[in-house]
């Protein structure tokens, strides 16, 4: 956990997001400026800044953090017309927020290569 970061905040509860799923170890919200009809993100409680900071133990929280996408495209019903999961990293993978969150947007056309 960390003090000042914004998803720590929610994980704890004291900043309440638009929550569509929540277990013992995973949050997902809805993004404030969503880039997609539908954009969540999933994140673990735990606080781990960047991709760069997994280690092997993180392995199957990871694999829960998909586990999660595919539920939430199922809910929101485009799990078969498709969508896209994102982790930026640092800069120049346009990483803001410093506590690591797996991006799920649907419910439109996405395009390759992205910006
Ligand atoms: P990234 O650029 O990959 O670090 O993504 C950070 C994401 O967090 C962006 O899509 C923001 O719109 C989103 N975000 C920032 N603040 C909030 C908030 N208070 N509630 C929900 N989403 C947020
Ligand atoms: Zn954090």
């Amino acid at each position: 956990m960390s003090d000042d970061c914004l998803f720590c905040k929610m994980a704890r509860g004291e900043i309440k997001p638009d929550t569509v799923y929540e277990d013992e170890k995973i949050l997902a919200f809805r993004d404030i400026n969503p880039q997609g009809p539908v954009h969540v993100l999933v994140i673990p409680k735990e606080h781990i800044p960047t991709l760069n900071d997994l280690e092997e133990h993180h392995a199957e929280l990871l694999g829960r953090m998909f586990l999660v996408a595919k539920k939430i495209a199922e809910q929101e019903n485009f799990a078969e017309t498709g969508y896209r999961t994102v982790i930026n990293c640092n800069r120049h993978g346009g990483q803001e927020v410093f506590h690591i969150h797996l991006h799920v947007i649907g419910g439109r056309q996405m395009t390759w290569p992205p910006g």
